[in-house]
């Protein structure tokens, strides 16, 4: 097997292995959601609707920057989120998909995460924004997901689920299972009132202690 070769083959298997972690984890049911990572000019991505359980490492499949594909497998049929995010976000090496029902609940109220806990921090800002809603699919979904993107790797799509980024397939999960996990802390925390939120002097102060823990 060649170098490239080998190389496609690792990432097609870890992304196997990430959609059925997606599965067991919670924050994915049957084939919703999806998941990429950058490949050279082009991108590895989970094919369309393929239950995660029998998914191998064959069945991923390369496309383009515009979506064209040589393979006969079709790819998630929401690869323009994917596409938009590695075209716009140089530091962006893998992108996670999910409809988890925590944030999809948030999401339905067309709602953002706002500086309730001060990990919201981890998307990069005070506060995780919830994209305008469009269909599925469409690069007018993607548009608005790039708005709400800005200056953040992670957000809320209305009435649909989470996208986020990371610098590496880890970082990407497991900032999908941080997002799920604020969005339902979030929604607790509103039994019986509402959360007390962090100041953006409060806020800073955590971007600060982040970067030193990160120097460690
Ligand atoms: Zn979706």
């Amino acid at each position: 097997m060649k170098h490239g070769e080998h190389v496609r083959r690792v990432l097609s298997e870890e992304i196997v292995e990430s959609c059925k972690f997606l599965n067991s984890s919670g924050l994915c049911f049957g084939a919703s959601g999806n998941i990429s990572v950058r490949y050279h000019d082009s991108i590895l991505i989970s094919p369309s609707g393929r239950a995660y359980s029998t998914m191998s490492p064959t069945d991923v499949v390369e496309i383009d920057q515009n979506g064209l594909y040589a393979d006969d497998r079709k790819p998630s049929s929401e690869w323009r989120l994917h596409t938009s995010i590695y075209k716009n976000f140089k530091s962006a090496m893998a992108v996670v998909h999910t409809h988890s029902p925590y944030a999809v609940a948030l999401a339905c109220q067309r709602r953002p995460i706002p500086a309730f806990h001060y990990m919201v921090a981890i998307a990069g800002g005070n506060s995780i924004r919830c994209a305008q809603y469009a269909t599925f699919g469409s690069e007018e979904l993607s548009q608005y997901m790039l708005q709400a993107l800005i200056d953040r790797s992670a957000c809320l799509l209305a009435n649909h689920g989470v996208v986020v980024y990371g610098r590496d397939l880890n970082e990407a999960i497991w900032r999908a299972g941080e997002v799920e996990m604020l969005a339902r802390q979030y929604l607790l925390s509103e039994n019986g009132g509402q959360p007390v939120l962090l100041t953006d002097k409060q806020m800073d102060e955590v971007f600060v202690a982040f970067a030193d823990y990160k120097k460690k």
